[in-house]
């Protein structure tokens, strides 16, 4: 039997343990609502690169989940792309098709989270149970921006041993401006893409081209590094366009692009100068080496049939190269006016050829 005074002990001892825990719930939450106040301030300006990798920063600790996993939905290939992820055992660059994840699926196709407290006794199972997870939990959330799928964000395992409404309510919320995030950064960046890219080939456009070459001449004077550049033209271009049609005058500009794009480093700058004139910037090599390069390029070209309406035919370039002499070049106007002439002299000298300029 207890004492009145041994009772009120205990009671009074039962407030300050409860005290005890709010005050450390409080502070998680308190810590909880930082995290989220930085992820929510930083990721706004980031780029989609970065948010990933603040992601994985944060996102454990906010969501209080030990693992989670970001994929971006590819909705004309039906894909999910694996972006950001803490997972033990995914693979980086991960693609998964659609069907084959049904809890990820019907989390797309309804528009609404799927969440299983056991998730390896769920209908979604699927394959093995993961020994490195200390509970089963797993919700989907689909991230979606004015009704549309963008991506989805899966969460699973922690301490506690389970997921409650309050960390699911709070994760909605969250993986609301993760979204919205995520899609401006790529708006822009598709945005940014475009406005370096040609249209037709998919190469450098010429403003790009600009750019970069005037950064690696920058380079090459820098650290005495050989530069060199090639400028391509297709040979009576025009007579392609005038016998088979306009449309299989950008087939050929494709092909051109794909060609000029096999001969490439990762470093070389592959563009469409315009038209159907082309450069190719090759920092680190001097005149032979890019000599070299044209010639497989122009020989590539001339073995290359073509067909229209049951009609076969063959196309060849011309090339003029220029090696960057810190000496003799002063800036890239220079460096492109001496590939320039030796274009005109390879057209000169009967075209399907390849002739290395002098400044
Ligand atoms: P040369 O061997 O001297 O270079 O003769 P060419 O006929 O290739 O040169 P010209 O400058 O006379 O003609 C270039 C042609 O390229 C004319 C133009 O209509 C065509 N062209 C430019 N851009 C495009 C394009 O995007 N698509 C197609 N199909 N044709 C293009
Ligand atoms: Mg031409
Ligand atoms: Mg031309």
């Amino acid at each position: 039997m207890s004492t009145p005074e041994q009772l009120r002990w205990q009671e009074s001892e039962t407030v300050r343990n409860l005290l005890k825990k709010q005050n450390s719930l409080l502070g998680d939450s308190l810590e909880a609502l930082d995290h989220l106040i930085y992820l929510q301030k930083s990721i706004n300006l980031l780029s989609s690169d970065e948010i990933c990798k603040v992601m994985v920063e944060k996102l454990p600790f906010i969501l209080s989940v030990k693992h989670f996993s970001f994929f971006l939905f590819d909705k004309n290939h039906r894909r999910l792309q694996l972006m950001s992820h803490n997972h033990p055992e995914l693979n980086e660059g991960l693609s998964i098709y659609q069907n084959d994840s049904p809890i990820m699926k019907e989390a797309m196709t309804t528009g609404r989270y799927i969440f299983e407290q056991d998730f390896a006794s769920s209908r979604y199972f699927r394959g093995r149970k993961n020994p490195l997870f200390k509970c089963e939990f797993f919700v989907s959330i689909p991230l979606m921006i004015e009704n549309e799928i963008i991506g989805v964000l899966n969460l699973n395992d922690n301490d506690k041993g389970f997921y409650n409404v309050g960390d699911l309510d709070f994760a909605l919320n969250v993986s609301e401006f993760v979204a919205l995030s995520i899609s401006n950064a790529l708006l822009f960046e598709t945005v940014e893409k475009i406005s370096i890219t040609d249209g037709l080939t998919g190469l450098d456009n010429h403003q790009q081209m600009q750019t970069l070459l005037k950064n690696e001449v920058i380079r090459s004077q820098r650290y005495s590094s050989p530069l060199s550049i090639i400028m391509m033209d297709i040979d009576h271009f025009k007579n392609v366009n005038d016998t088979y049609g306009h449309q299989k005058g950008d087939d050929v500009l494709l092909d051109f692009a794909t060609t000029m794009k096999k001969f490439c480093r990762s470093n070389d700058v592959a563009a469409r100068y315009g038209g159907e004139e082309f450069i190719l910037v090759l920092p680190e090599t001097k005149v032979d080496g890019a000599f070299n390069i044209a010639e497989r390029v122009r020989e590539e070209m001339a073995s290359q049939t073509f067909k229209y309406k049951g009609k076969e035919f063959n196309v060849t370039v011309s090339c003029g190269i220029a090696q960057f002499d810190p000496k003799l070049t002063r800036d890239p106007a220079d460096l492109i006016k001496i590939a320039d002439q030796a274009l005109y002299k390879a057209k000169h000298e009967g075209r399907n050829r390849t002739v290395i300029g002098s400044p």
